[in-house]
């Protein structure tokens, strides 16, 4: 994607925890796995994924990371003032999944391309992004949407 990224600074619903996202996202999608569903105390989690340079200034101190068995890999930080999602780590921290709600400015985001664990959600969604269930299908692809999205990366940046 070519079209230029003003910077926003993210944050759990308290504010307690902030960050500067300083690029487009590599990818977005919505995950109704249970993790997500408990993680986020709602139906689904609309989530972006970015690389770790393009994620500043994290101030973190107000942010508890704990792993659930599934996914692999993935911490996942509630603020412990309000209890929301502050931001998830992967793939060791080199990769950083930052919840849509914690965006000032969703509007400038990528729109979601699939549904993920579509199995698992609570309420039938209408609309037409691709629905893919179980964590064979969900995780083959998320992998293809991040190899789409930072060779798109690369290519926009020549
Ligand atoms: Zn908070």
């Amino acid at each position: 994607m070519s079209r230029e990224f003003t910077p926003q600074e993210g944050s759990c619903s308290c504010y307690s925890n902030t960050y500067t996202i300083n690029n487009q996202p590599i990818g977005r999608f919505i995950c109704h796995c249970t993790i997500c569903q408990e993680f986020t105390g709602q139906a689904y989690n609309d989530v972006t994924i970015l690389l770790k340079p393009d994620v500043s200034s994290l101030n973190l101190i107000r942010t508890k990371f704990r792993r659930w068995k599934l996914p692999p890999n993935i911490s996942r930080g509630l603020c412990t003032r309000c209890n929301k999602p502050s931001i998830e780590m992967a793939l060791g921290g080199n990769l950083i999944l930052i919840p849509t709600t914690n965006y000032p400015d969703v509007a400038a985001l990528p729109k979601p391309t699939m549904h993920l664990f579509y199995n698992r959600r609570t309420s039938d969604i209408e609309d037409d992004l691709p629905k893919y269930n179980g964590f064979v299908q969900s995780q083959a692809m998320i992998l293809k949407a991040l190899a789409q999205g930072m060779y798109k990366k690369r290519v926009s940046k020549r």
